[in-house]
């Protein structure tokens, strides 16, 4: 049978609403151009992003109520705690409020000036936390991630000849460790392959350097592998999950994604010293221990959540129903990068509108299309988002749009030649069990006939910008 279906059935619903396009007319130039500014129940359908945007499980929801609040040792954060163990292998796990916080406690110690951060693309809260602690976060992604066409099967990969190269030029001392993003977000969600994180941890043994993972999307990473990699498909997804982690020293994550929940994240450690540091700083700034920063219910919807996003029949359709909506569109000769991503499709708004040039906003101008036209909420990532400074699109690809944008320059990565040109994209991020098939068939609909009418679509110019992360409020108005 060639239908794939969502394996699950619907217990609850939460009406969508319908708007006309005179509404929509009107509402659009109320955000001043920008869907930031809308409000959610103006939108029909809400591909801005996978974050914390996800469904739970009736499990998850029973989970809430059994939630133990107890301030300290509470059961809930035993049954996390031998879920992520369970899952990961790794024996230190600390439950915080999302992946950020992770990221803050692991660079306060480790970051500083002077020091140095290679990635395959550090996503922008990332990028921000390595950076605020005064080290310099480095990009190193393989030259077909630059290529919006190549269908490489594991674009997220590390350059791994480059990670070589700037470790000897910079020193190992400066180093603190080498992180690999799975799946590489700011890349387009393309994943890395087993082979790739091996031959990054030789290189991080022979420097003695450790290696940690950002690994938010650390399941659908996993089933890029059973499906891709040679050797790789009779392996249970779980076995993958465990070899992965195998390879790491430490883990930073985001919950709001795998985590199949819609907010948590946790920080997981080998060394038994850095352990005893990051708790310090997580009681400073997040919780105890025991809870991070979270409730209970939270730690219960996790351990739930993280029991379930290795389940094959869900990997198999999240996974298909990108790559649905990116197949479908390919035919219907819409740009995207290729091939599609574990949780989103990027259209290549360039391609799209060859007639409006940078400085009039291609991707914004999409963006604003596609909601006018049919109410879908879709994210910029191009000139409005990374415009105005020297900063360029990570690693060939997208970046997102849950976060910080920190923005400067990349010294080391232009002088490793990794600096990659700037894409205008647009994308369409796929909530967790949220859409099924026929909101999917509306989106490639939607998107087809807008790309039909590309040759009536305006850019747009700036009215308003505040000084640093302009693309949550600036404010356009049509060129
Ligand atoms: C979302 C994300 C983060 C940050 O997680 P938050 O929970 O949003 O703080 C870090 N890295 C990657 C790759 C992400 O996708």
């Amino acid at each position: 049978m060639k239908t794939i279906i969502e394996p699950f059935r619907i217990k609850v619903v939460e009406p969508i609403r319908m708007t006309t396009a005179p509404q929509r007319e009107r509402l659009l130039r109320e955000a001043g151009f920008n869907v930031f500014l809308l409000k959610a129940e103006d939108v029909l359908i809400d591909l801005l992003t996978d974050s914390g945007t996800g469904a739970m499980s009736s499990e998850q929801w029973a989970g809430i109520m059994r939630g133990d609040e107890s301030y300290a040792g509470a059961k809930s954060f035993y049954r996390f705690q031998d879920r992520i163990r369970d899952l990961t292998g790794f024996e230190h796990v600390l439950p915080t409020h999302q992946g950020r916080a992770s990221e803050r406690i692991l660079f306060e110690l480790v970051g500083g000036p002077g020091k140095v951060v290679p990635n395959n693309a550090h996503f922008d809260t990332t990028r921000a936390n390595v950076e605020h602690s005064g080290a310099e976060a480095v990009d190193l992604s393989i030259p077909e991630a630059r290529d919006p066409r190549d269908r490489h099967p594991f674009k997220g990969n590390m350059n791994v000849p480059e990670l070589e190269r700037l470790i000897q030029r910079v020193g190992p001392e400066r180093i603190p460790l080498v992180m690999v993003t799975i799946t590489n977000n700011s890349g387009g969600g393309q994943p890395v392959s087993l082979e790739n994180l091996r031959a990054v941890r030789a290189v991080c043994d022979r420097h003695r350097l450790p290696l940690f993972l950002d690994a938010c999307r650390f399941a659908e990473n996993a089933f890029f592998i059973k499906r891709r990699e040679p050797g790789c498909d009779h392996k249970p997804v779980a076995d993958i999950v465990h070899e992965m982690f195998e390879l790491a020293d430490g883990a930073t994550i985001s919950a709001k994604k795998d985590g199949l929940v819609n907010i948590g994240g946790l920080l997981l450690l080998r060394d038994e010293s850095l352990f005893q540091r990051a708790s310090s700083l997580l009681i400073l700034t997040e919780g105890f221990v025991t809870y991070g920063g979270l409730a209970g219910r939270d730690l219960e919807a996790m351990a739930q959540g993280f029991e379930e996003v290795i389940h094959e029949d869900y990997l198999h359709y999240r996974i298909r129903s990108v790559e649905y909506l990116g197949e479908r569109l390919l035919s219907a000769g819409v740009p995207i990068l290729e091939p599609p991503g574990g949780h989103a499709v990027y259209l290549d708004a360039a391609a799209f509108c060859p007639h409006i040039p940078p400085a009039q906003f291609p991707g914004q101008t999409v963006v604003c299309a596609l909601y006018r036209h049919a109410g879908i909420r879709a994210v910029e990532i191009g000139s409005v988002m990374f415009g105005g400074s020297a900063k360029t699109v990570a690693s060939g690809g997208a970046a997102s749009s849950e976060a910080s944008g920190s923005a400067d320059d990349r010294t080391l990565a232009a002088q490793t030649g990794a600096s990659p040109p700037r894409l205008e994209l647009v994308r369409l991020a796929m909530p967790r069990r949220v859409y099924t098939q026929s909101h999917v068939d509306y989106v490639i609909e939607a998107v087809a006939e807008v790309h039909q009418r590309r040759q009536t679509l305006r850019g747009l110019r700036i009215t308003y910008e505040p000084p640093v992360l302009r693309h949550f409020t600036a404010r356009f108005e049509e060129a």
